[in-house]
């Protein structure tokens, strides 16, 4: 099975290599940076010019672009993969986008005669590394099935969700809350310490009780309290996914007033020049609206400063 592969980015990059690492032929292209796409050739894979040239000579092609809009320009648009599906290919997209945009999408695959997976992801850049990442499956159990190899080398987790676009709905959701949950870390966190709580203290306690979230185990101690913000997970790529979530609501007539709100703080996060950190700078950003350094309140972090 000869795999295309496009969008090399902080996750696809190395959803790539472990692919090729687990024996797949890739074929792949790039969009302005090339050096991913060299780093792959040298594991093998084979770059190729355009998505049309990498669908004509794969026969699972899997995409992970930053949105919607890349994502049908790389579909749909001109040298695009649409011009080079047929019968037997199948296109495993893992992009965090809409359902609707994933659903125009396979109205023109399936009219090329060919199918489409819906197959976004979490588990983050660490656990697209080590090939532990969750997949959320919406489509057919049995096209499912013909690609799960493809899908074993990048993640452990692979739940089929129900049909078409119920992948891309749950991904939503989980970061709808995700970002909810940081925000409550940076905000709380914030009142502890000026209250004079030790945030390190305040995180033995809280793991084990009921305010805890996993948003704690992922971001508190290496980004918060360090003061750390590379990406990860860019800020503006949260800032479009609680985007997505008060789209879908606004829809469906559903209220949405936490997410309201947090679309807002990462809006003005980004605003003020943090769209390019890595997405927990939300949370710093909050706290410092109250003059609450998180950084700042960690004996860890006043040590590593005066080294
Ligand atoms: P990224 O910005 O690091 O990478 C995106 C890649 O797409 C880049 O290589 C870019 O060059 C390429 N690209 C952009 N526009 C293109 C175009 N028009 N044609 C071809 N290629 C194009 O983003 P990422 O962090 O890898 O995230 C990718 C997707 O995965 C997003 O939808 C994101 O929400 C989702 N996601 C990210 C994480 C994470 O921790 N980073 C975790 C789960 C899901």
């Amino acid at each position: 099975m000869k795999v295309g592969f496009i969008g090399l980015g902080a996750m696809g990059f190395p959803m790539a290599q472990r692919v090729i690492k687990a024996g797949f032929p890739l074929i792949t292209t790039f969009h302005r940076r090339r050096e991913p796409a060299d780093a792959l050739a040298l594991l093998g894979a084979k770059v190729v010019r355009t998505p049309a040239e990498v669908a004509s000579e794969a026969d699972v092609i899997v995409t992970i672009l930053p949105a919607d809009l890349e994502l049908e320009q790389t579909i749909l648009g001109a040298e695009g993969v649409l011009e080079a599906m047929a019968p037997g290919k199948v296109l495993v997209e893992m992009t965090t986008g809409t359902a609707m945009s994933l659903l125009k999408i396979e109205k023109a695959v399936e009219a090329a005669g060919a199918h489409v997976l819906d197959a976004p992801v979490s588990g983050g850049t660490s656990g697209a590394m080590a090939g532990t990442l969750t997949i959320m499956v919406g489509g057919t159990l049995e096209l499912l099935e013909q690609v799960r190899p493809v899908l074993s080398a990048m993640g452990n987790r692979i739940i089929h969700v129900g049909g078409s676009g119920q992948g891309k709905t749950i991904k939503m959701i989980n970061q709808m809350m995700a970002a909810i949950h940081l925000l409550a870390i940076g905000e709380a966190f914030a009142l502890g310490i000026r209250c004079g709580a030790d945030p390190n203290t305040m995180y033995d306690v809280i793991k084990d009780s009921s305010g805890y979230s996993r948003m704690m185990d992922l971001r508190l101690h290496d980004f918060l309290l360090a003061g750390f913000f590379e990406p990860g997970f860019k800020l503006d790529l949260m800032k479009k996914d609680v985007q997505l979530a008060l789209d879908s609501a606004r829809a469906k007539g559903a209220p949405a007033l936490l997410t309201s709100l947090t679309a807002q703080i990462f809006a003005a996060a980004s605003a003020a020049g943090y769209g390019n950190d890595d997405f927990s700078r939300a949370a710093d950003f909050l706290a410092a609206i109250g003059r609450v350094s998180l950084s700042e309140a960690t004996p860890a972090a006043d040590s590593a400063r005066a080294q």
